[in-house]
């Protein structure tokens, strides 16, 4: 049998980044505009981008979506852009509801295998909320639970949705989850589960993380059901600094609106798909129709999203200044914050403020 160290060597396969720079010198991102309030907070990073003098150049991907073979699938030079690039940038997509094509967010995620999704959330200084002391890091599964897609109606009045659970997928996040809290020096995992009930699916995820943890004497694993959580993370979330959070799917796609509603929104929390090869960065939020079009929308959660890339791909100086630039100009006061920020600066306004503060 492998000994412990030797499996903890293969614990993730998530490779670091390895783009190839063109010749004059910049590396090349693919760039997923995305739809509703996606074309206009990508143009905002474009422009700060250009600004701070960030040595990447864009390389725009259609991902409209086509079916073949009543397969929902991404058009072959968008697929072609993002293997050759590493990396890409995605603005949000919108799903349409109980019917018609299915997600172009879970088919990337699936053709990428994309199975690992980080999403942190830290208070903003100078954006007063409730608490001011939240930052915390979820990573979600990215690939099966609830959204697996496999759907069935019995008979009229009566359907399935099947929660798939394997220990495959399930071992490959956690080991993440656990990589990833030594890489940032923490030393506890927290697994989020409602094994109480989903007895088999939640229960194989839990049990996977006890044999896993063995892996990981250094870090100490610890189990919450999702709905404590819920209550404990809005009572008081500050302890959940010491943790970094790993749950199935669905639960991490509600944990981390929750934890954005307690920062100030979905305008500020950024979000990175992880695999084996690529890496998609995206903002937690959708495509927002109810603002699209108004400039009204807040690019800070694409914008946080892109400095994870940057930091991912060893560019971390100029994810810094950005970030710094970005976080600056919230605290500047409401004329330059956005409408979900109880500001009034446009998309672009709050654009160019970035600018002068880089
Ligand atoms: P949403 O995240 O688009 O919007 C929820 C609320 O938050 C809205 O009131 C919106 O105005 C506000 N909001 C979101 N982002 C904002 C920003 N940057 N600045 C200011 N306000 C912001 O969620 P929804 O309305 O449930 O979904 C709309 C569409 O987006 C759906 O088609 C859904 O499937 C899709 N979606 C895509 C992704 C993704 O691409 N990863 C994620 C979630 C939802």
């Amino acid at each position: 049998a492998p000994t412990l160290r030797a499996q903890r060597r293969h614990a993730t396969s998530v490779a670091a980044f390895n783009g190839q720079k063109n010749a004059k010198g910049n590396y090349i991102v693919s760039m997923i505009e995305g739809d509703g309030i996606g074309i206009e907070i990508s143009k905002a990073v474009k422009e700060i981008y250009a600004a701070a003098k960030v040595p990447i150049e864009w390389e725009d991907c259609d991902v409209t979506p086509s079916l073949i073979n009543g397969r929902t699938t991404i058009p072959e030079p968008a697929v072609k852009s993002i293997n050759k690039n590493l990396v890409a940038l995605k603005g949000p997509l919108a799903t349409p509801v109980g019917k018609g094509h299915q997600s172009m967010n879970l088919t990337l995620r699936r053709t990428f295998n994309l199975f690992a999704n980080v999403r942190p959330c830290k208070s903003v200084v100078g954006y007063k909320t409730p608490y001011d002391d939240v930052n915390t890091i979820l990573i979600r599964e990215n690939t099966e639970g609830e959204y697996s897609g496999i759907e069935h109606t019995v008979v009229p009045g009566v359907v399935q949705s099947i929660k798939l659970i394997t220990r495959e997928a399930s071992e490959r996040v956690l080991k993440y989850a656990f990589e990833h809290a030594r890489s940032i020096n923490k030393d506890r995992v927290l697994v989020v589960h409602k094994a109480s009930i989903m007895k088999k699916s939640d229960g194989l995820f839990v049990d996977t993380a006890k044999e896993v943890a063995k892996l990981y004497p250094d870090i100490k694993v610890e189990f919450e059901l999702i709905d404590n959580t819920c209550l404990k993370m809005v009572t008081d979330p500050a302890p959940y600094e010491d943790v970094v959070m790993v749950m199935p799917n669905l639960y991490g796609d509600i944990l981390s609106d929750l934890s954005s509603g307690l920062i100030g929104g979905l305008g500020l929390t950024p979000s990175a798909n992880m695999g084996d090869h690529v890496s998609i960065f995206e903002a937690v939020h959708g495509s927002a129709p109810d603002i699209a079009g108004k400039g009204l929308a807040n690019p800070t959660a694409l914008l946080l999203s892109s400095v994870m890339m940057l930091r991912h791909m060893g560019l971390d100086s100029y994810g810094s200044k950005i970030e710094k630039a970005v976080f600056d100009t919230i605290a500047s006061g409401t004329a330059n914050r956005t409408r979900d920020l109880k500001g009034s600066a446009s998309t672009s306004h709050f654009a160019q403020e970035v600018i002068k503060r880089l």
